[in-house]
């Protein structure tokens, strides 16, 4: 041991969630906080995300991406803030003549021309009429998509159909090239200046606690390199949490009321360590980052293809992700088997690449002449009802933030644990994410 440390409120994880976690605890309350990230902050998850937002779904989660969109619409209106944003667009299109029927009917049922409960001709796996409620959904044939859009790049020959959704966007940014990780160090830079201190490269291992309450933790120092080093998080860039850690045995003890779990796909294992468990399954996301000679010289919405699970995330000019997330992994199993987020390759199956790369051209032919800059594999994480785990457990002082899409939700998350932490506020979607909602827990 190193010696003992104190904290009010010690946050575990520098992804996006955390960050919103720590700044809206600083906003609220002048007890310390402390935010302890094993690698760099905004350096795992949050910067292999292709980083989209939009209004969409039912309630609660609609009016907790509304608040995601109102505070980032503060924070990027600064002039110094180094996320961008791009306002771009997203059309899920199809090859299929009955999934395009499909579209036109949820398209016409979200705009209120049919009837929401009528039943669907064509069921659309991943998307029903809850699902478009509180945005713009329109469908446009494959016929006029070239005479309604301006899409240059974009081989709608083959295309029966498209759903648009014009509020689409997604983070982008300069220093790091994909904005998610840029976003999190901007909520971090913000909670500092309110009194955060941030721990990075100090891992926790493990939550301590004494007669069913949480006490503190154990930290250890890692001695991960900096992953502005490395503007990408593929292949080429450290992204083995553990990889670097140094041999160091020395450990910290550190004094605190309440622990909050905000370490993205660890959670569980971290989460255990005081014995919660943490009811989640893990996604495989393979991305591709393909650059390109000749910058486009406009921009591309998002393009998601129905059939193939493929999609172009035009991040800057000159560079395009493409993602891949098949409904059923390679051997097909279930995409979301449980699985251990430390032990996935960051490399993806060369099947992947080639599913993932024929499409991109198939959709946009100039993709073709593209450079494989890069590519690595994100793990998502599902809870089981699609809403994020938010509040306290059964355990006093330990508190989870979990959620699959953090970079919509994460500033909700936040908000709600503040809330709730500091000022004893219940929201009034408390029931639809506190923790008790699957284990025995205080909050409900
Ligand atoms: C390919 C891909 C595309 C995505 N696209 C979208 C999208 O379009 N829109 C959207 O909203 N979401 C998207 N997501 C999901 C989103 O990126 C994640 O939900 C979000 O980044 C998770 O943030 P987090 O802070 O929970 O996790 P992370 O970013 O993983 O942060 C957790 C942090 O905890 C640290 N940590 C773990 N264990 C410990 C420990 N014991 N001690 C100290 N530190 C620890 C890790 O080092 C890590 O930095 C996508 C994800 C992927 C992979």
């Amino acid at each position: 041991m190193t010696g003992t440390d104190e904290t009010t409120f010690a946050v575990v994880g520098g992804g996006i969630v955390g960050a919103s976690v720590a700044y809206h605890l600083s906003e609220r309350t002048d007890e310390p906080v402390t935010v302890y990230e094993r690698g760099d902050p905004g350096g795992e998850t949050t910067r292999k995300s292709t980083a989209m937002i939009g209004v969409s779904g039912p309630e609660p989660l609609h009016e907790l991406r509304t608040y995601g969109i109102r505070l980032y619409n503060d924070l990027l209106a600064d002039p110094t803030a180094a996320p961008r944003y791009q306002s771009a667009g997203r059309l899920r299109v199809t090859t299929d003549p009955d999934v395009a029927a499909g579209f036109a009917q949820l398209a016409d049922a979200a705009a209120g021309r049919a009837d929401r409960d009528a039943p669907e001709s064509t069921p659309i796996e991943g998307i029903d009429a809850a699902t478009l409620e509180h945005g713009t959904a329109a469908f446009v044939p494959g016929e006029e998509i070239r005479g309604r859009l301006l899409v240059p790049p974009v081989n709608a020959e083959e295309l029966e159909g498209a759903l648009y959704r014009p509020e689409y966007g997604h983070i982008s940014g300069d220093r790091d090239r994909l904005g998610a990780g840029e976003l999190a160090r901007e909520l971090l830079e913000r909670a500092k200046r309110n009194g955060v201190t941030v721990e990075s490269r100090t891992e926790v291992t493990e939550i301590r606690t004494a007669a069913g309450r949480v006490v503190g933790i154990e930290t250890r120092p890692t001695g991960r390199a900096d992953p502005d080093a490395n503007p990408d998080p593929g292949v080429n860039a450290d992204s083995d949490p553990g990889a670097n850690s140094s041999a160091e045995p020395n450990a910290t003890v550190v004094e605190a009321r309440n622990v909050i779990c905000a370490a993205g796909p660890w959670n569980p294992e971290l989460a255990a360590t005081a014995g919660v468990e943490v009811p989640v399954e893990h996604v495989r996301s393979p991305v591709f980052a393909l650059d390109l000679d000749r910058p486009l010289p406009y921009t591309l919405p998002m393009i998601k293809s129905h059939e193939s699970s493929v999609g172009i995330h035009p991040k800057r000019r000159d560079r395009i992700l493409v993602t891949y997330t098949p409904r059923r992994d390679g051997d097909g199993e279930p995409a979301e088997k449980r699985r251990d987020p430390s032990a996935v390759p960051n490399t993806p199956r060369e099947s992947e690449r080639r599913t993932a790369l024929r499409w991109a051209e198939r959709l946009v032919p100039r993709l073709a002449d593209a450079t494989l800059a890069d590519e690595w594999v994100g793990v998502g994480t599902k809870t089981p009802d699609g809403a994020p785990i938010v509040g306290r457990t059964a355990v006093e002082g330990l508190s989870l933030a979990v959620t699959g899409a953090g970079i919509q939700l994460a500033p909700a998350v936040g908000d709600v644990l503040a809330r709730r932490l500091v000022d004893g506020e219940t929201t009034p979607h408390n029931d639809a994410l506190a923790p008790s909602r699957f284990a025995d827990g205080p909050d409900r």
